[in-house]
């Protein structure tokens, strides 16, 4: 991969290993989400898919994910629109709004876990839909 590739390309623009080297890890994509019907403001829940692995925060089927899970957002560069649906930490989604990754992101440390360790994923903070039914609200959609 070419160094700081994410700066001197578009997301169209990059290879395969590129853009799934954006994905942070943090698995906020893969939580089920709430729309408040009065405001239609978005929340995350702590209610993960069935095919997250909660304590790594990876798809057990990532390669079968559309497939198995309708509702599983695959990201294309085509599709920008999905790219609403994403939290506002989610490298996609600020790049394709002119925004920088941002200091904690592993292609800046170097370093896979630098996302949890920051605080900005799932980890820790929700349960599979396989376990249980009952939600909180993690964070508001874009936060
Ligand atoms: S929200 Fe974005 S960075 Fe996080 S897991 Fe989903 S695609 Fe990857
Ligand atoms: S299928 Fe995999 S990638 Fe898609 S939402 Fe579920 S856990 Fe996430």
């Amino acid at each position: 991969m070419d160094e700081d590739f994410w700066k001197n390309k578009t997301l169209a623009e990059m290879t395969d290993a590129e853009w799934e080297s954006l994905c942070d890890g943090c698995a906020l994509c893969c939580l089920h989400k709430l729309e408040d019907e009065d405001t239609g403001e978005i929340f995350f829940t702590d209610i993960a898919c069935r095919l997250l692995d909660t304590s790594t925060c990876r798809c057990k089927d990532y390669g079968a994910r559309a497939k198995k899970v309708k509702s599983c957002l695959v990201l294309k560069p085509d599709a920008p629109e999905v790219f609403a649906w994403l939290p506002g930490t989610c490298a996609y989604r600020l790049l394709a709004d002119g925004a920088d990754l941002p200091a904690w992101h592993p292609l800046i440390t170097g370093n896979p876990d630098s996302v949890h360790e920051a605080g900005i994923s799932a980890m820790g903070k929700v349960t599979s839909e396989t376990v249980t039914t009952e939600w909180t609200v993690l964070r508001k959609l874009g936060d």
